[in-house]
């Protein structure tokens, strides 16, 4: 028996999205084509028109990008995923799908860092507005920010690198009194930890280049759609209307279980031509099978460190959501089944201080990424966030003694003597 619906989530990391054959390879192939061959001219205008399934160009889709996209919609519990050439693209194509020239959306202030300057510097000039929202408003003052042409919600699980939790039954109250979709950045929680369908989210998008992929081998974003938003509630027209840039589909009609993805697909991906390579979904896939055992160990890592530098006597502050005393730790029990691996922390002295503890540091390397194998250390105040105002780092949660440690997987002991060994530096 083959009940691939109700296998668990491990197992669905391991063998999702692909089910070989007679005498087909056991491990999803990397389809390296751009092209695919019929037996007559009847067949390619099935696929154009969008009648028949199968593959005709991959910038719209490809056998291995499918084999992650079927794999990744199963472990959110969603109906259909559009794997992206990055996560900022699966950011881009989250709002624009639902929102243009004209639109508003709702978006949480602490994001990461490139997500606020796509939606406040790129989108204005699509003329997409959006408002950034201090999370910790109440339900009442955050429907304060409706306006009749705002399109969606959007928020992230854990926020990267401010690390709030996301209060979901607030937000997804939010995105039901607007009548649009809560739209969920899911990278630091991956579904191991979070699955944000079950807490109200329609679209949950990942930038798989973090925790999905793993090894820090390949850029990548994935969009998941819950199939559970009515996008014929009178609010978004292009779904409901015919889509003269492709033969008049009707993705509400046409495609009723999965519009969003569809959309997203034959429109966005078609026309900017931003979709996963092929060799990018096999790595990614080849992550994403070993993502239970690793995010265990991410979770313990960061716990075990975030508890040593407490107890610094060089460290001032330690922020880690799987922490007792943390702001939003109730969140963090009721919705996630572990904290992730990414903390930050300060050291007595701010920023010079903290650059000597970097500088000091062996096994954790200074890197511009979160989230694989490997511990590694970043100051967004001069990395990642450089570019946002004093103002927006107060939003994003960054302050200028802020250094992020993303845990990999190697031995506890060893990093926290590496740790030790760079606060004697100060
Ligand atoms: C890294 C990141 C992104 C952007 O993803 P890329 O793959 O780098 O384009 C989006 N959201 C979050 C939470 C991230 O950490």
């Amino acid at each position: 028996m083959n009940n691939k619906e109700n296998w668990s989530l491990a197992t669905k990391a391991v063998q999702g999205g692909w089910d070989p054959q007679n005498g087909e390879p056991r491990v999803a192939p990397i389809v390296q084509s751009t092209t695919y061959k019929y037996d007559d001219v009847e067949s390619v205008a099935k696929l154009f028109d969008l009648t028949a399934e199968g593959h005709m160009y991959s910038r719209i889709s490809n056998p291995t990008c499918d084999v992650l996209e079927k794999k990744i919609a199963a472990m959110e519990g969603g109906v259909a995923a559009l794997a992206t050439s990055s996560g900022q693209m699966a950011s881009t194509i989250a709002i624009t799908n639902i929102a243009g020239a004209g639109d508003h959306f709702i978006a949480s202030g602490t994001l990461y860092g490139g997500t606020v300057a796509l939606f406040t510097n790129t989108f204005k000039k699509l003329g997409i507005e959006v408002s950034l929202v201090d999370a910790s408003l109440s339900l009442e003052e955050l429907k304060a920010y409706i306006k009749p042409n705002t399109k969606a919600v959007f928020a992230e699980t854990i926020a990267n690198p401010a690390l709030d939790v996301l209060d979901f039954e607030k937000f997804s109250a939010l995105a039901k009194a607007a009548k649009v979709p809560f739209i969920v950045d899911n990278t630091f929680a991956t579904p191991y930890l979070c699955r944000p369908i079950e807490h109200g989210a329609d679209i949950v998008m990942h930038s798989t280049t973090k925790y999905i992929d793993g090894h820090a081998t390949s850029v990548g974003g994935i969009l998941v759609d819950s199939g559970k938003f009515d996008f014929t509630n009178g609010n978004f027209p292009e779904f409901t209307e015919p889509d003269e840039s492709y033969h008049g589909v009707v993705y509400t009609k046409d495609f009723a279980a999965c519009p969003y993805i569809v959309k997203a697909r034959v429109q966005w991906i078609r026309d900017l031509g931003s979709y996963m390579s092929p060799m990018n979904a096999f790595l990614s896939n080849m992550g994403v099978e070993t993502l239970h055992v690793r995010m265990d160990r991410h979770c313990e890592n960061a716990l075990a460190l975030a508890k040593h530098l407490k107890a610094h006597p060089k460290v001032s502050w330690v922020n880690y959501p799987g922490l007792e005393d943390h702001k939003d730790y109730a969140l963090t029990k009721k919705y996630l089944s572990g904290a992730s691996g990414v903390l930050t922390f300060g050291v007595k002295g701010g920023k010079t201080e903290g650059e000597k503890v970097m500088n000091s540091l062996e096994l954790a390397k200074i890197v511009v990424h979160v989230a694989d194998v490997r511990t590694g250390v970043l100051h967004p105040a001069s990395m990642t966030h450089r570019h946002l105002s004093d103002e927006e780092l107060v939003k994003a949660g960054v302050s200028a003694d802020l250094i992020r440690v993303t845990l990999g997987i190697e031995d506890i002991k060893d990093i926290i003597a590496d740790f030790d060994q760079a606060l004697e530096a100060i």
